[in-house]
């Protein structure tokens, strides 16, 4: 067996968490490819060292003194080889990165230090060699990620190499420089490297264990969820559950390799499953359920919408020639709802609707703001009845007012439109009902 682990930041802040993660390495011979963040915080108060590098940069560009800033930096990582009792010496490391920044070499360059660094002394605890990322992961000219290269590279590498520390979040360009992910973005280099070795298991570890159904801050305690399609989980997190980043699920999608997501502080805890698909019912016919706040809705209306050819193109094109995307699009015989992002869209607002009305001529449109959006999704919605009904009475008696509702043609969720205001209440309802009520 092979595995790839990839360790967040909080699951390396410190001498003590390094610990941690050496014992659940140790433990699992099979944990041979190993990709580390940058140290996290150690409590609330704390900075992430990505966010003291960033803040470090800044200064250098500003041509302001940013020694101080890389001192602090660099006790960071000094106080994490003394606890461990390391004898690795990072000076020569710092020397540079102090002479590259001097040079400005970017942001990217930066930024990614944290895990380059953190990578080294992993590697060095562990007695595992260590890789640059920059020397196999690649973007392309444009920036953008270069996945059939790096599988190429990365492949060839590592099939040389029984156990290995890559660092996590960045890689280089054609020219040599270093180029980041997004933020959170190590974990796209686990699932980047678990593809390359063919892994049969991507663990992803970090400071829970897995997902929950509902948003913690909103549900108390919420359920965990054991397992997930990759499809279930775009849904979820593309309406803001995140524990995961966006676009880790990809490479290993294209080869069906799970991922588990695992807790650093409670090993022993199974965590949440990441799979292709799986015949294994859920234990609520949902699976999960998030939402965010801030989307605006334009409603048009025109008598005989529906047989006039074209009416959404042109509406569409309104939006389009805004640049604004949109969310949903429900729509009834003489009416048609957009709905947008109110931050993107509020600025643009006259434009469009003039050009909605320049281009379609309606009767009326209408306005609404500060609205909700909560998906409820489950692979279990498809073969049972009555889940929308369900949700509906379930709000009803929270008393709260449906704005919207969408129901995918996947049939895997329902997006339902409320009022900032009840997005809690609404929350809370749906879980009652399809959790609460079935343990
Ligand atoms: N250290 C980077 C960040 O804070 C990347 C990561 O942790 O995945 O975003």
């Amino acid at each position: 067996m092979k595995k790839v682990v990839k360790f967040g930041g909080s699951s390396l802040a410190s001498a003590e968490q390094f610990k941690k993660v050496g014992d659940i390495i140790r433990s699992d011979k099979d944990r041979r490819y190993v990709i580390p963040s940058a140290p996290g915080k150690r409590d609330s108060s704390d900075r992430k060292v990505t966010d003291m590098l960033y803040h470090a940069y800044e200064l250098a560009e500003a041509d302001k003194d940013f020694s101080k800033a890389l001192s602090e930096i660099k006790s960071r990582y000094q106080e994490i080889i003394d606890g461990l009792g390391l004898k690795t010496d990072l000076s020569g490391e710092f020397k540079e990165i102090k002479k590259r920044f001097a040079e400005k070499a970017g942001s990217d360059y930066a930024a990614s230090r944290g895990e380059y660094l953190n990578g080294i002394l992993l590697a060095d605890y562990l007695g595992y060699e260590f890789v640059d990322a920059a020397s196999v992961i690649f973007f392309r000219e444009d920036g953008n990620y270069d996945a059939e290269k790096t599988n190429d590279i990365l492949r060839g590498k590592l099939s040389g190499i029984d156990r290995a520390v890559i660092p996590g979040f960045y890689g280089a360009k054609p020219d040599g420089s270093v180029k980041t992910f997004s933020r959170g973005g190590s974990d796209i280099t686990g699932s980047i490297v678990s593809r390359a070795v063919k892994a049969d298991v991507y663990e992803n570890w970090t400071d829970v264990s897995g997902f929950s159904v509902a948003d913690p801050r909103i549900i108390t305690n919420p359920e965990k969820i054991e397992m997930i399609t990759y499809t279930e989980l775009r849904e979820l997190a593309y309406m803001g559950a995140s524990v995961l980043h966006e676009d880790a699920i990809f490479p290993v999608r294209r080869e069906g390799i799970p991922i588990n997501i695992r807790n650093t502080n409670k090993p022993d805890d199974e965590g949440s499953w990441i799979v292709q698909s799986t015949g294994q019912k859920s234990r609520f016919v949902i699976t999960g359920i998030a939402g965010k706040k801030g989307f605006c809705s334009v409603n048009i209306e025109k008598d005989k919408m529906n047989s006039e050819v074209g009416f959404g193109r042109k509406v569409l094109q309104a939006f389009e020639d805004n640049e604004i995307s949109f969310e949903h699009m429900p729509s009834g015989i003489d009416t048609m709802t957009i709905i947008v992002h109110q931050d993107e869209f509020i600025e643009k607002e006259q434009r469009v609707v003039s050009e909605i009305n320049r281009l379609t001529h309606p009767d009326s449109i209408d306005i609404e703001s500060d609205l909700a959006l909560i998906a409820v999704v489950g692979r279990g919605m498809k073969s049972s009845k009555g889940t929308s009904g369900r949700i509906f009475s379930a709000l009803a008696h929270a008393n709260v007012n449906v704005k919207m509702i969408d129901q995918g043609s996947s049939e895997l969720n329902i997006i339902i439109g409320v009022k900032n205001e009840d997005f809690e209440n609404a929350i809370r309802a749906i879980y009652n009902i399809f959790v609460l009520a079935q343990l």
